[in-house]
């Protein structure tokens, strides 16, 4: 099914609202398995409105718009549409009623021409709002063309799109878009592009795409079909290639974060853990402490953000720090070891690091950052260098660290991401 998306409003042409409508729309429709042939942007005017909607149903079967179906002068979107599609408006008693219990809960009394949201074109299928006062509806044609109308307050028209509409294409539709998410972390987005460039070139159906997000990557495989099982059978083939070329970096392939796919994995297993942070100033806890039900297995995470704090709740040995200061391997081996001594837990994350912006020297740069991870009875320690003065993307650079290294130990596999430096075993940290 092809589609044309019809924003309505002069304030759109003369860029004092963003059109975000359209852009949400699009999105709706790629997941429904229906393209998006056209996007239009017209005036609050009967005559261009009607120049467009004949255009669009020329090569759509579908055409949507938001805006102008209020109560004021300048709203005509529903007048236009019922006209182009051979209709007439009738009064529809259930909005009316809606309307008068509204005015009536909120003790106010609705002007005449609120009522004017309650004629509809006769034939139409109409879809109540929740969020506002203005009913949506979809009208269809006798070449078995349809238009679907919204209105366009944002909020509005999405709440209707899910409630209502969304399920009404779905009955119209055939094939919807299924895919697969897989979520890498460790290997650059220029290098997980360029490993995929003989299929994203020869992609057809499943798509293929790449997106960077902070410091990881996505591969997203989409395919069109009617069924689930179609959907499975389509993507297997591209799926086992994309797990044979990036194998343990994939983390997920169902689209879910690190924070939960090793929250929720540590909960299955009845694993528990703590964590002691530096540089990350708790970030670690905070973000495995998103995943519902983490209590079962988070023991404790400590911020120890001073030489005193790291020797006080962890022993880390005061000559450790005075002769390899705080940001080396053996204080993250030290920490995770302490963390250890004192909780018990089968997994002790620790992280130690340079932030920045400023404070880094020759010999340990900004970016600098040491995770340890003791779980299965050993600490390994990895070193990070991430090269960037930038505080945000190293402290979240480093929590993804935490979260990948506890990862690969439940998985039992090792490897380094792009930025690893090197990892320590035990027997180069005791
Ligand atoms: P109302 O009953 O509020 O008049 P309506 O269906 O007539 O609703 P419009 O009058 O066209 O819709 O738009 C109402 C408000 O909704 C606009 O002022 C604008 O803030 C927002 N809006 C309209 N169209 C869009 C759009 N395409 N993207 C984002 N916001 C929009
Ligand atoms: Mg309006």
């Amino acid at each position: 099914m092809n589609c044309a998306i019809i924003s309505v409003g002069t304030e759109l042409l003369m860029g004092q609202v963003t059109d975000t409508n359209a852009v949400y729309l699009s999105q709706q429709m790629n997941l429904l398995g229906i393209d998006v042939l056209y996007r239009y942007t017209v005036g609050d005017n009967d005559g261009r409105l009607q120049e467009i909607l004949e255009t669009a149903l020329q090569d759509c079967d579908l055409v949507l718009t938001t805006g102008g179906l209020g109560p004021t002068e300048d709203d005509m979107t529903k007048e236009t549409v019922t006209r182009v599609m051979g209709d007439h408006l009738v009064r529809y008693e259930q909005a009316a009623e809606a309307l008068r219990q509204l005015a009536e809960k909120r003790g106010i009394a609705f002007t005449e021409n609120n009522f004017k949201q309650t004629m509809l074109p006769s034939r139409a299928d109409i879809f109540d709002t929740d969020a506002g006062t203005a009913p949506g509806f979809a009208l269809t044609d006798d070449l078995g063309r349809t238009v679907i109308c919204m209105p366009g307050p944002p909020r509005e028209m999405r709440s209707m799109f899910e409630h209502r509409i969304s399920k009404y294409l779905r009955g119209k539709t055939d094939s919807a878009l299924y895919y697969r998410v897989f979520r890498i972390f460790g290997i650059g987005e220029s290098k997980v592009e360029t490993d995929l460039l003989d299929l994203i070139d020869a992609q057809t159906d499943p798509t293929i795409a790449t997106y960077a997000k902070n410091c990881e990557c996505s591969v997203r495989i989409a395919t069109k079909q009617k069924t689930a099982e179609d959907a499975e059978r389509a993507m297997e083939p591209l799926t086992e290639e994309i797990r044979k070329r990036f194998g343990v970096h994939i983390y997920s392939e169902n689209g879910k974060d690190l924070p939960h796919t090793v929250g929720e994995e540590l909960i299955r297993r009845h694993l528990t853990i703590s964590a002691s942070e530096s540089c990350t100033g708790g970030r670690f806890a905070f973000e495995l402490t998103t995943v519902p039900g983490i209590s079962e297995v988070f023991e404790r995470g400590i911020v120890t953000y001073t030489e005193r704090a790291k020797m006080e709740e962890l022993g880390v040995f005061p000559e450790t720090l005075k002769k390899e200061t705080a940001v080396s391997p053996r204080v993250a081996y030290q920490m995770a070891e302490g963390l250890y001594r004192k909780t018990g837990s089968d997994i002790c994350v620790s992280v130690t690091g340079t932030a920045g912006p400023g404070g880094g020297t020759d010999v340990i740069p900004v970016g600098t950052i040491y995770v340890g991870c003791r779980m299965n009875g050993e600490t390994k320690v990895a070193k990070l260098m991430t090269g960037s003065t930038d505080r945000e993307w190293n402290r979240e650079y480093a929590v993804s660290m935490m979260f990948f290294m506890i990862y690969l130990g439940l998985k039992n596999k090792t490897a380094s991401t792009f930025l690893t430096k090197k990892i320590y075993n035990e027997s180069e940290l005791q």
